[in-house]
């Protein structure tokens, strides 16, 4: 099988460079790969990071292991085999009109299960369902020199650790087996909450944490006065009495491509949306009964919405902010925020509950997100907060933040070289890496 130049972006085209790429379509095809090259594995290549491609490695597309293997609906705990390049919606498909999900779904229905497993993500459950992780049971995973490997809680656990936000470095994963959970209907009964700052919204986000499902805010960083970061929660739980089959679960490709376009987004335009969408929640639609294919993917059919970002694409900032900070860290937030002003389209939080280690993105605290345009402008804001997450003890993710250099990663993940370390020990050509991986000095 022949390779073939490629030119692949970031999400948030941040980064381009032209490398190989290849599709292999069976096993035999791995094992014959040449034990000499670099290689790094390319789900459905929807990182906002350069993490699946690399200009000194070839690129693995794994679109084409995409089978259900095995399928055990019935016990106290059903699970699935399957193949790693097999998306979200292949599975959401199968699953969803036998009452069963995989518990925890990033936003689009496009990403791969291998992409799930090696930036351990998390969806809009995580103070209930936990990261990817908690519903990994097994693995496969072919290294070009070591061949195929299982690991699990009970066999080459320090690999399967390893793998688990491993960013695709110990090698491709091939199959996994996969617990997954019963769900009383496809509906969910979705309520908008208001807010008027952040210290609200987490109050908020804590009392609904009781009763709902799923959790995750909407805010609002345009004006800088009193009202800075208000929004609404959505709060939803599944429907126990409306078990209507689900319609409409299409998406479309965010697969990135050259663009010349101007961004959509500015001083104005950016004021005017999140102004209309915060009225157009709290005060039109403060309920909504939602099929939960829409609630967890709510872009899938807007493929352009990227592109509004125009062809220097945006920077996406991802902190988790420890519980226990979290007072002193808004003030100081928000201080920055009024200082620099800089032109934020998007807001977002989660409330989140776990323990970090490795280079995961993990731990108890609330997680602040935000598209903000990539002008020269917001730099100095940038390099402020940089230093705020330092010194509070919150981490910034590297699966979404094309910004990340090796010394900041160093300084707010404890374990960053102990997971260095052992990637060494485990493999010591490195024979797997991407242009993420070259930037971390992994
Ligand atoms: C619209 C949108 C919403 C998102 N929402 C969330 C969210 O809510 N929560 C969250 O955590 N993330 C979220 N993400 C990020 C996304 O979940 C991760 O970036 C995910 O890794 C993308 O999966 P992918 O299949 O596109 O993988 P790729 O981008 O192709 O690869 C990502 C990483 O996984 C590795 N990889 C992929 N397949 C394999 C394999 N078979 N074996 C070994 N390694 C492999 C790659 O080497 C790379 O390091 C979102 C992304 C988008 C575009």
């Amino acid at each position: 099988m022949q390779t073939a130049k490629r030119l692949f972006f970031s999400l948030d085209r941040q980064t381009e460079c032209v490398a190989d790429y290849i599709e292999p379509d069976r096993y035999s095809f791995l094992e014959q790969l040449p034990e000499n090259e670099r290689y790094i594995p390319r789900g459905a290549g929807l990182s906002y990071v350069a993490a699946s491609f690399g200009s000194k490695s070839i690129s693995l597309g794994l679109s084409k292991f995409n089978r259900i293997l095995a399928f055990e609906p019935s016990g106290e705990e059903p699970t699935i085999v399957v193949e790693a390049g097999i998306s979200l919606h292949k599975l959401h498909l199968f699953l969803c009109p036998q009452g069963l999900r995989v518990p925890v779904e990033p936003g689009h229905p496009q990403i791969s299960i291998g992409g799930c497993i090696a930036f351990n993500v998390f969806g809009k459950n995580q103070f209930r369902e936990g990261f990817f992780e908690s519903c990994v049971e097994e693995i496969e995973l072919f290294h070009p020199q070591k061949g195929l490997l299982t690991c699990s809680r009970n066999e080459n656990t320090t690999l399967f650790e390893l793998t688990i936000g491993g960013m695709g470095l110990t090698g491709v994963i091939v199959k996994a087996k996969l617990r997954l959970k019963r769900i009383p209907s496809p509906w969910l009964n979705v309520q908008k909450i208001p807010f008027t700052d952040l210290h609200h919204m987490f109050q908020v986000m804590k009392n609904e944490s009781q009763t709902a499902d799923s959790l995750h805010s909407f805010n609002d960083f345009t004006s800088f006065g009193k009202g800075l970061g208000r929004g609404f929660v959505y709060a939803a739980a599944f429907s126990e009495e409306d078990t209507a089959p689900e319609l409409l679960m299409t998406f479309k490709s965010l697969e990135r491509k050259p663009t010349r376009r101007f961004a959509l987004f500015n001083r104005l335009t950016i004021p005017a949306f999140n102004a209309a969408y915060r009225t157009l929640n709290t005060r039109l639609k403060p309920y909504e009964r939602m099929p939960f294919y829409r609630f967890n993917y709510p872009i899938a059919e807007m493929s352009f919405y990227f592109d509004w970002y125009g062809r220097k694409g945006f920077v996406e900032r991802q902190m988790l902010v420890p519980e226990a900070k979290l007072d002193p860290y808004i003030e100081k937030f928000e201080a920055l925020l009024r200082k620099y002003r800089p032109q934020i389209v998007f807001g977002s939080c989660k409330f989140f509950s776990g323990k970090q280690c490795h280079l995961r993105f993990a731990g108890t605290g609330i997680v602040i997100s935000m598209e903000v345009m990539p002008n020269a402008a917001n730099q100095g804001f940038h390099d402020a907060l940089d230093e705020l997450n330092v010194h509070m003890g919150a981490i910034d993710n590297i699966a979404k933040d094309s910004r990340v250099t090796k010394d900041l990663i160093a300084s707010e993940y404890p374990e960053y070289g102990k997971f260095r370390d052992l990637l060494a020990e485990y493999d010591p050509h490195r024979q797997l890496a991407s242009a993420l991986s070259d930037k971390l000095c992994l």
